[in-house]
């Protein structure tokens, strides 16, 4: 049995395959970003182990999509209360596995993780329908068929709440699940699915594959046994996945990168366009959300810039099991020297670091210091290319027209973030932005029932409330001749 003790907690690294763990001839390393030290070795799957997981999934799939919704709905309240119940177990592990708080796994993450399988089996339940209509006397009735088996490929920012967010929905509509986790946090997802067995989930509804993305990954996103494909990741990395699912039609849903932009109109309350500036630096600026393009009205340029210097100087930046700690490292080795490779070309390239521009040397290891650089040349690589991780831009305009121009201006459309005191404004602008998600006045507001998703390249589709059903199932219209029956 290949287990490991990671943050106190027993642990797998083998794959969870029809009800059982199943190992691989090859592993790979799994290594904190706390220390860089290896916490567990991981079985390496490949298309053979990709072959196994779809045939228990398919195998489990017509009973499961034949059970009735509220069954469905009790198991995955049960695989919640689980969830509640090692809140602070998955919550060590998960930072363990990819250096993020862990005071933001135990207050936000965790306790969402558990939320989305309440959500989705509520939303079954209670509001999972469409009012029929009538054509002639002819009545149309829409129902949500689960597909079949969906592959779930998901990153490593946060592995588990990503997961859950499509492992719950795929759940829920009946299908039954493969779920490959990113090779640089692959420890919750097998936490998940020793919960899920104890909460009574039939064997091969729920599977777990470890391993590389372009070997095991590439094998599941092209297998002709799957009916849906749900990925959270880069855009390069969901060019090749469409490439696999087209030898079958496979429909994917995208939720990619972004470069989303963060206005803040003159009319402002500064104070709080400031402290939210200041959060996009969250999770070490590993968040495809994050607002990390500063957009700034050119007359409150100064002002903005001097409050925020201020108030990022007070971030306590070091180890993310502590408490206290506002920013903790970033993910691997590999991602540090791709944040630092941007960060360089841009100082060469004549952008001004205001705030930052380097390794935290004080702390070593993977500590990036929180950088804004000003200055930037337009068009330039630090304004237009995903970064993901601590490293903020700013730009001046004067007129709605250029804030417009701006934010629009990359291939991107996850979200926007825009501060203005003028609600008119606010829908003339909000109105002209490209993204999936608009916050005004506010950020990281999420409500389940939402959709969620991207625009342009930053993502097909949209999952969500009734989105995420209609991604997983087949949605039917039953149109019957009312005047027919004889019985
Ligand atoms: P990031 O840049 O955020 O690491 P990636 O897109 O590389 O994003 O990875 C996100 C997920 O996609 C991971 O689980 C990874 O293993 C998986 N992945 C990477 N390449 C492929 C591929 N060719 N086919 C399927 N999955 C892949």
């Amino acid at each position: 049995m290949n287990t490991h003790t990671v943050a106190g907690v027993e642990v797998s690294g083998d794959h969870w395959i029809g009800g059982r763990r199943v190992s691989s001839a090859e592993t790979f390393d799994d290594v904190s970003p706390i220390d860089e030290q290896v916490i567990a070795t991981i079985a390496k799957g490949g298309p053979a182990e990709a072959d196994a997981a779809v045939a228990a999934a398919r195998l489990a799939f017509p009973a499961w999509s034949a059970t009735s919704p509220a069954e469905r709905a009790r198991l995955m309240h049960r695989i919640a209360d689980l969830v509640e119940e090692r809140l602070e177990q998955l919550a060590r592990v998960e930072t363990a596995d990819n250096g993020a708080l862990l005071r933001s796994h135990l207050r936000g993450v965790m306790p969402r993780v558990a939320h989305n399988f309440r959500f989705f089996a509520d939303y079954l339940v209670n509001d999972l329908h469409h009012g029929d209509f009538d054509t002639r006397g002819h009545r149309n009735h829409v129902t949500w068929d689960p597909s079949g088996v969906a592959v779930l490929i998901t990153p490593w920012n946060a592995p588990l709440m990503l997961a859950t967010w499509k492992v719950a929905p795929a759940l829920a509509a009946g299908c039954t699940v493969v779920l490959k986790p990113a090779e640089w946090s692959p420890l919750t997802a097998s936490l998940l699915a020793d919960i899920t067995h104890e909460a009574g989930l039939p064997e091969g509804v729920f599977n777990v594959v470890q391993g590389y993305g372009d070997d095991v990954g590439d094998a599941l996103t092209g297998h002709p046994g799957i009916s849906r494909i749900s990925f959270t990741g880069s855009v390069p990395t969901a060019r090749l996945i469409a490439r696999s699912a087209a030898a079958n039609l496979t429909p994917c849903s995208f939720e990619l990168g972004g470069k989303s932009p963060m206005i803040v109109f003159a009319d402002a309350d500064m104070e709080s366009a400031v402290a939210n500036a200041v959060e996009q630096y969250d999770n070490a600026g590993q968040v495809c959300l994050a607002g990390v393009r500063l957009l700034v009205q050119d007359t409150v340029r100064d002002e903005f810039v001097a409050r925020f210097v201020e108030r990022a100087a007070q971030l306590r930046q070091g180890d993310p099991r502590d408490l206290d700690t506002d920013i903790g490292p970033n993910v691997s080795r590999e991602h540090f020297e791709r944040i630092d490779g941007f960060v360089q070309r841009a100082k060469a390239a004549g952008a001004e670091a205001v705030l930052g521009g380097g390794p935290n040397t004080e702390l070593g290891g993977l500590y990036y210091r929180p950088t804004l650089f000003a200055g930037a040349e337009p068009g330039s690589e630090i304004l237009t290319q995903e970064v993901f991780g601590p490293v903020l831009t700013l730009q001046t305009f004067a007129t709605e027209d250029e804030a417009v121009a701006l934010a629009n201006g990359t291939e991107f459309g996850l979200a926007g973030v825009l501060f203005t005191g003028d609600p008119e404004r606010a829908e003339r602008v909000g109105a002209r932005l490209v993204a999936g998600t608009l916050w005004v006045n506010c950020f990281f507001v999420r409500d389940l029932r939402a959709p969620f998703g991207g625009s342009r390249h930053s993502g097909v589709g949209r999952e969500g409330g009734t989105w995420s059903f209609d991604f997983y199932c087949d949605v039917k219209n039953t149109c019957t001749n009312q005047e027919r029956w004889t019985v």
